[in-house]
């Protein structure tokens, strides 16, 4: 059988292949530490999960609107409202099977073939992927530790020409943690609106920010820049509700029906069940999520302090989401445990194999010179795994 041509470039998603990995590992036996998949460890807050509950109870179980329910759409766009200062109309929703689904939605709609799509890196796997899915061409702008990961105005403007039809801004990044300020995110758009430039605004870890590090809405800036931003965001990361898959683009009318029919030839409706829980998730009570970003911020505490006490290991400050993109470039050349490193997949896979430590290569986001560590796991965890990190490495 023949492939289609589109598939022969990609792979497997990295961090979901990490994950798999380590829970097979874990069936066979093995005690893994998995600082892999960004998933938080909680369960989904109990008055949410009561919703789905009463959902099938209730038999809410059938087709929904292909885009989504009418009181889901009505919660996101008081969400938007509330939350981000963003006046959006359930017309302009499309509710997808996660953020993931709704960014697929987006490059479905937009990409012609040949189409360029700006990807500052380092970037969430997936973006690349589904770009190259689409017909489009990624084009890769690696940011800077010494900017803090951010791009940076110059760079972008020697990245644009006449094939360039949309950017990622993915603001609290996945993997570096990078915030962007109001100034930073208008001196891009400053650049992308006059220029029609699609911003594809990947919202999803807006809630997951730490000394006080201020999260703006892509779409806020003003109504020129939302006519030209599509905001992607979702349950999965805020809710800990990974399983239950419901993600939502707001989106500029016609994009959004575009998008709507896409999805009811592909998918049809998200999961009916799922759609009654998340109403409740952002229209309810909101303590768990204070009560788990103040997990996280414990965790991300220690495991930025264990980091760097590892000779050879270091890290920034993240502001924001829940992971650490080590520096792990000093150990490049050497040999651990009869295994030459000769960049982060060598070195992920050594900690995977001698420390049972599973943790996601840099390379899978477009910076080699690091790996990225989920801190969306137990102390407990963090502090076993770290030890074995340390002794993996003192190897070198
Ligand atoms: N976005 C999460 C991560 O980066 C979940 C897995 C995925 O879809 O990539 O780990």
């Amino acid at each position: 059988m023949r492939l289609a041509t589109r598939v022969q470039t990609i792979g497997a998603s990295p961090t979901l292949a990490m994950n798999a990995r380590a829970k097979e590992m874990k069936q066979q036996g093995i005690d893994v530490v998995s600082f892999t998949v960004g998933e938080p460890d909680f369960n989904t807050p109990e008055h949410i999960a009561a919703a789905g509950i009463e959902a099938i109870r209730e038999g809410f179980t059938r087709y929904t609107p292909a885009a989504g329910i009418p009181e889901l759409k009505e919660a996101i766009c008081l969400k938007l409202k509330r939350d981000n200062g963003l006046q959006y109309d359930p017309a302009d929703v499309v509710v997808s099977n996660g953020a993931k689904h709704s960014i697929y939605n987006v490059l479905q709609a937009l990409i012609d073939e040949g189409d360029e799509v700006i990807v500052p890196a380092p970037y969430w796997v997936s973006y690349t992927e589904m770009v190259k899915l689409n017909g489009g061409s990624p084009v890769i702008v690696s940011t800077k530790a010494g900017d803090d990961f951010k791009l940076r105005p110059e760079q972008l403007k020697a990245h644009i020409n006449d094939r360039t039809k949309a950017i990622f801004i993915n603001s609290p990044n996945n993997p570096t943690g990078a915030v962007y300020s109001q100034t930073e995110l208008e001196d891009l758009a400053e650049i992308l609106v006059p220029r029609g430039i699609v911003i594809i605004s990947d919202e999803v870890y807006e809630k997951l920010l730490y000394d006080g590090a201020k999260f703006t809405s892509v779409a806020a800036l003003g109504p020129e820049v939302k006519e030209h931003t599509v905001t992607i965001n979702g349950v999965s990361k805020t809710y800990a509700m990974t399983g239950w898959r419901i993600g939502y683009a707001a989106a500029p009318r016609a994009l959004a029906k575009a998008m709507a029919n896409i999805q009811s030839h592909a998918t049809s409706n998200p999961n009916a069940i799922a759609q009654k829980a998340a109403v409740v998730a952002l229209t309810g009570d909101q303590t768990p999520v204070k009560k788990m970003l103040a997990e996280f911020t414990r965790r991300r505490e220690q495991m930025i302090a264990e980091i760097n006490a590892i000779p050879g290991l270091s890290c920034r400050k993240p502001e924001g989401a829940f992971y650490i993109f080590a520096h792990v470039a000093s150990f490049f050349g050497k040999t651990i445990c009869g295994r030459k490193i000769n960049g982060s997949v060598d070195l992920a896979e050594v900690l995977l194999t001698e420390g049972h430590v599973a943790l996601v290569p840099g390379a899978a986001f477009g910076d080699d010179n690091y790996v990225r560590f989920s801190y969306a796991t137990s102390l407990d965890a963090i502090e076993k795994g770290m030890a074995r990190v340390k002794d993996v490495l003192a190897q070198a």
